[in-house]
């Protein structure tokens, strides 16, 4: 039988302390997966470090002939990154997994395993969140609960980008190239057969959280606004029920005027009706505009992200690494000294 191919794909920004903690765990972890006749290879993508990260995954590309090193121009955020290694992945299947060790590695051959039965999205979903404190753990909590109701394609809960994916559903993955990118839902969205490994997510292992409270806000407003337009309705039921209320009291303004003349009273009542009415229209504005917002930046077609430059390990070359339809010397970097392996 021949070997199969397995790429972990490990999205890293400022990770220079946490990532020669997790080397190890993995090459140990891949190390047992060549008995079973699993071809390991490990392809760590720098998000724009501004840290040794880069410096660190060349030392780690230097000693093990598995691992290959691909630096983008600047942070991108870690969907791009995930985007810009899992484009890399031509062959065999790849598993996402965070540089911090907060994703064990050795849950991978159980999620081999799964592969093996035939799944083509196998997710660690976590049962527990040791490393995470009561607010994010809440919110998150929440938000995934939220995220279901609202949208149609099926996100599963307490789940991360934790997971293995088969063949096809990376072939069908790269096909989604929208700019904004709520990897969990793209992910559901690609559908196949799907199947959760319970884990319980451990602290970091060194270095601290990109995510603070506002980046996780603004990642949630991502992850609605491209998993659903049920925001835009809501301005809809919002302003037919004004309406039919705003009739009603009409109606019964008219009857007191008749039936007991109009002492020009309601001055109060007057300012809260503005007031209201104008909060609700400003707030169903942002709405739309936050879509809109984003129909801006989709139309302008730019790519998701840019390679600096990567160091291929050894024995592949630039074109295997090169995603189909790029140019593998376009990202050759023209800087004397920058030269790669
Ligand atoms: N990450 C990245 N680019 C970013 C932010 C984070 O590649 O702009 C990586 C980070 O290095 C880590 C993973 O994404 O491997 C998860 O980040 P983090 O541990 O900070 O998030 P948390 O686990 O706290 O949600
Ligand atoms: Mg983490």
């Amino acid at each position: 039988m021949p070997a199969e191919r397995l790429t972990v794909v490990i999205a890293a920004y400022n990770e220079a302390e946490a990532l020669p903690v997790l080397h190890p765990r993995l090459a140990a972890v891949l190390d047992g997966l060549a008995g079973e006749g699993v071809e390991g290879h490990l392809l760590y993508v720098d998000d724009g470090s501004g840290d040794d990260t880069w410096a660190v995954l060349e030392a780690l590309a230097a000693a093990d002939p598995r691992v290959s090193a691909l630096r983008l121009s600047r942070n991108f955020g870690k969907e791009a990154a995930l985007t810009a290694g899992l484009d890399r992945v031509r062959e065999g299947a790849a598993i996402i997994l965070d540089a911090d060790g907060q994703d064990p590695p050795e849950l991978i051959p159980q999620f081999v395993a799964k592969w093996r039965e035939g799944y083509d999205d196998v997710h660690g979903t976590r049962i527990a969140r040791d490393g995470d404190g009561w607010f994010k753990r809440t919110t998150a909590h929440g938000f995934y609960r939220v995220m279901q109701r609202l949208s149609k394609t099926p996100i599963p809960t307490d789940t991360g980008d934790f997971r293995l994916l088969s063949p096809r559903a990376l072939a069908a993955l790269r096909q989604l190239r929208e700019r904004h990118r709520f990897m969990k839902g793209l992910f559901g969205w690609v559908g196949f057969r799907q199947v959760s490994v319970p884990y319980r997510r451990e602290a970091r292992t060194a270095g601290r959280t990109k995510f603070n409270a506002w980046k996780l806000w603004n990642f949630a407003l991502e992850g609605v606004t491209s998993f659903s337009t049920a925001p835009l309705r809501v301005a809809t039921y919002l302003g037919l029920l004004t309406a039919a209320l705003a009739f009603l009291y009409a109606a019964w303004i008219v009857l007191k005027a008749v039936l007991w003349g109009d002492p020009v009273a309601g001055w109060p009542t007057m300012m809260t009706v503005i007031l209201l009415l104008g909060g609700v229209q400003l707030m169903a504005l942002g709405t739309i505009g936050e879509y809109l917002g984003r129909l801006y930046e989709e139309s302008k077609q730019r790519p998701l992200y840019l390679v600096d430059r990567w160091r291929p390990a050894t024995g592949v070359s630039l074109d295997d690494l090169a995603p189909e339809g790029e140019r593998p010397d376009a990202y050759r970097p023209s800087v004397a000294g920058n030269e790669v392996g």
